[in-house]
């Protein structure tokens, strides 16, 4: 399965769903920062507080199987036709999901592999529904039949995402699958048709970058809730892709695409949000787009990227894979923290002797080279982790597909003047009004 992933809080249909914790809300953020700040002061929020030392209740991505009827070419989960044959079983699954309730996780995203071909999704989704937490849904959208759209809804999905890689045979290509497109799109018109609130996912590559105008006018014309476009992570199987990777300047360039398609939506009030993932450096880019364009409240969206802090592996979001491993978030499958077999998930997201969550908790001790001096590191967080360690070899190093250059990031002006203040806009405009403590925002497992 793909999934991709970052962060903010902000009401909205991923709100509800709470992947509104991990995604960058272009639209939210660029075009109505208001409206969020709006959502923080009323307490609809809860966002990352202390974004370098606390331990939150987590969204949980579980990749109930690994078993996919696909064979994607960038699958970080390396998803096969069979199931793992110590794959967690129904009753382990519906403790899991108990636990993850006593822990107030707020959201369970359901992956894989494709998550419709675990057998008991129905009773997982139900339980958790049940139980409080909002379940969401991950799948290529294949197996999606009238009648299971509406099994799905009256189960209690709150979210469901479909990935294309392309418009029509490209998405095949990577699918492995000849009418693979076809078969997403008419699962996703099935899911909307239910009433379920839907989104479109697309990773860009080298080979799917030309198609991103004609994907998102896919997700205006398909009139789902939104698009999620998301960076490259070269784990899995999509470690073969690593040649694939865009060069910073067509990273950028895709970027400024999906920030001015946000406020050409915004201006003709479709209501279609735009959010990117797996880069931290959009949340900076974004900022720096408000403070050139929309002076007015580039304080405020200032204030609400630092509160979102960038990357939130082992922070404010945890992975359970069809094992039973602990993972900081879907892409460390190299990584595990403990398996929820041996003890309770509480137990190991909550455990401060574990080294690699307590780094991950404290990453600007440890972070080096090019982000450590960065002014812009309290948005971004340092990118991705497991990034920089999949491309470097070094856990802690810059991340490698940081695409701003350093005189934006007031790199060099920051050694010359030995400070690292980031250029603050000199005119924010009227002073919005207080937002709520970081501190209360946070509630822990
Ligand atoms: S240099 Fe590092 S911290 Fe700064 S924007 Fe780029 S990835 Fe983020």
């Amino acid at each position: 399965m793909i999934w991709v992933i970052t962060a903010m809080g902000a009401p909205g249909p991923h709100w509800a769903t709470g992947e509104g914790f991990r995604v960058l809300d272009v639209t939210k953020l660029l075009c109505r920062p208001e409206e969020v700040a709006g959502g923080l002061r009323a307490g609809r929020a809860v966002g990352h507080g202390d974004r370098f030392a606390e331990v939150k209740r987590p969204v949980v991505v579980w990749n109930v199987t690994r078993r996919c009827n696909l064979h994607c070419q960038h699958c970080y989960a390396s998803a096969q036709s069979v199931p793992h044959p110590d794959e967690l079983s129904p009753g382990e699954g519906l403790a899991l999901i108990r636990e993850l309730a006593r822990c107030q996780v707020p959201a369970l995203i359901l992956s894989g592999g494709d998550p419709l071909l675990r057998p008991d999704l129905l009773e997982l989704i139900r339980c958790a529904a049940e139980h409080g937490i909002h379940p969401a849904l991950s799948t290529n959208g294949t197996l999606i039949d009238a009648a299971g759209a509406r099994d799905l809804r009256a189960a209690g999905v709150g979210y469901l995402g479909v990935s294309v890689d392309g418009i029509g045979r490209l998405h095949d290509r990577f699918r492995g699958l000849r009418g693979a497109w076809e078969q997403a799109l008419r699962g996703l018109r099935h899911c909307r048709e239910a009433g379920l609130t839907v989104g479109l996912r697309f990773t860009l590559s080298r080979v799917t970058l030309p198609h991103l105008p004609g994907v998102l006018d896919l997700m205006e014309a398909e009139q789902v809730h939104r698009g999620y476009v998301s960076h490259l992570v070269s784990v899995g199987r999509a470690q073969g892709l690593a040649g694939c990777a865009l060069s910073p300047g067509e990273t950028r360039a895709a970027v400024e695409t999906v920030l001015d398609r946000a406020e050409s939506l915004d201006a003709r009030h479709v209501p279609l949000h735009l959010v990117t993932g797996n880069s931290d450096a959009d949340g900076v880019l974004l900022y720096l787009r408000a403070r050139e364009r929309r002076p007015a409240t580039a304080g405020l969206v200032l204030d609400l990227l630092e509160r979102r802090g960038g990357n939130s592996a082992g922070r404010s979001i945890a992975n359970v894979d069809d094992r039973g491993e602990v993972h900081p978030d879907q892409f460390w499958p190299h990584h595990s923290l403990g398996n929820v077999r041996a003890r309770p998930f509480g137990e190991i997201w909550s455990d401060p002797a574990q080294p690699l969550l307590a780094r991950l908790r404290s990453r600007r001790s440890h972070i080096h080279g090019r982000c450590a001096a960065c002014p812009f590191l309290d948005i971004c967080g340092g990118g991705s982790r497991v990034r920089a360690e999949a491309l470097t070899g070094d856990l802690w190093a810059s991340d490698p597909a940081c695409y701003l250059t350093d005189g934006e990031l007031g790199l060099a002006a920051a050694s010359e003047e030995s400070s690292h203040a980031p250029a603050r806009p000199t005119d924010a405009g009227s002073a919005p009004a207080p937002l709520p403590e970081r501190a209360s925002l946070v509630s822990r497992c």
